[in-house]
């Protein structure tokens, strides 16, 4: 694992998502190494030719960059953390650049702007329970878990150093029963591995929304999907290779999705497709 301390010149950074408007990214790269990451693109940004997982840059200067860059926000913006890395990998443990940064927007001057500033938190690792302390602190914060698979062998397989997925069940329950508002996001859903009615029954009752998302292939992530899956169980590949790129499957998927949806109370904020 390659990891190594960098300067960098913006901690926020624009982004289209709806009612956030910037990203915040503490580390390039993450230890969390899923088969399926589609932020695995950054390698030809940032100079990287290590595998998708064996490379860490981290943002040493987060926090300070951070004092600056608040200052160009308007009101009714707000921060992802984060779109292209997971800010709770491994090395947060060590470094702390999140809980940092989390600490400097608990900490902002009170006033109607800063105060309508939203955090969205998107992670797979329970290391955030660790930061409940600041994240009770914020005024507008919601707390998501990326769940793709109910399965803990399969788990291993395609998304090999994140948090078991009991433990993130286990984290969503305690934040929300600390009154964080808290989401699932169900992505990407995998022909043959991702149990929705599974998914759906294990998040009642601790998330306040949901959204899914097909496979994203566009970053050339397939051949190892496909090889996480043949070490799975060879016999699921043929149901996924079928599917993966059929239409009306993804419709008949998008169709139960809501209707699991509606059956659980929990409401559904969006399902994107990726499908050309
Ligand atoms: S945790 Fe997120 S950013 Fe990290 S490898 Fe997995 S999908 Fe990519």
């Amino acid at each position: 694992m390659l990891i190594r301390e960098i300067e960098t010149k913006h901690i926020l950074t624009h982004s289209k998502l709806p009612g956030l408007g910037y990203s915040i990214n503490p580390y390039v790269g993450c230890q969390h190494a899923c088969v399926y990451c589609y932020a695995r693109f950054m390698k030809r940004f940032t100079n990287h030719d290590e595998p998708w997982g064996q490379f860490v840059d981290i943002k040493t200067n987060s926090a300070e960059v951070f004092d600056k860059d608040i200052l160009k926000v308007k009101s009714g913006e707000g921060a992802f953390i984060a779109s292209v890395t997971d800010a709770y990998q491994p090395i947060e443990g060590q470094y702390k650049l999140t809980r940092s940064l989390l600490e400097r927007i608990a900490d902002l001057p009170p006033d109607l702007l800063y105060n309508e500033f939203a955090v969205s938190i998107l992670t797979k690792s329970d290391l955030v329970l660790r930061d409940l302390d600041i994240l009770k602190r914020l005024k507008k914060i919601s707390v998501g878990f990326s769940i793709s698979m109910m399965n803990e062998t399969a788990s291993r397989f395609f998304e090999p150093r994140c948090s078991p997925i009991r433990q993130r069940l286990a984290a969503l329950k305690t934040l929300h029963d600390n009154g964080i508002r808290t989401y699932a996001f169900i992505s990407p859903v995998l022909p043959g591995i991702t149990d929705l009615p599974a998914i759906f029954a294990a998040l009642e009752g601790i998330v306040e929304y949901v959204c899914g998302e097909t496979l994203n292939m566009r970053c050339g992530n397939l051949t190892d999907v496909l090889h996480a899956l043949s070490l799975f169980n060879k016999n699921l590949r043929p149901v996924f290779e079928q599917n993966i790129r059929s239409r009306s499957y993804w419709k008949s998927v998008e169709r139960e999705f809501y209707e699991l949806a509606q059956k659980h109370a929990i409401p559904v904020n969006n399902f994107f497709h990726h499908i050309d």
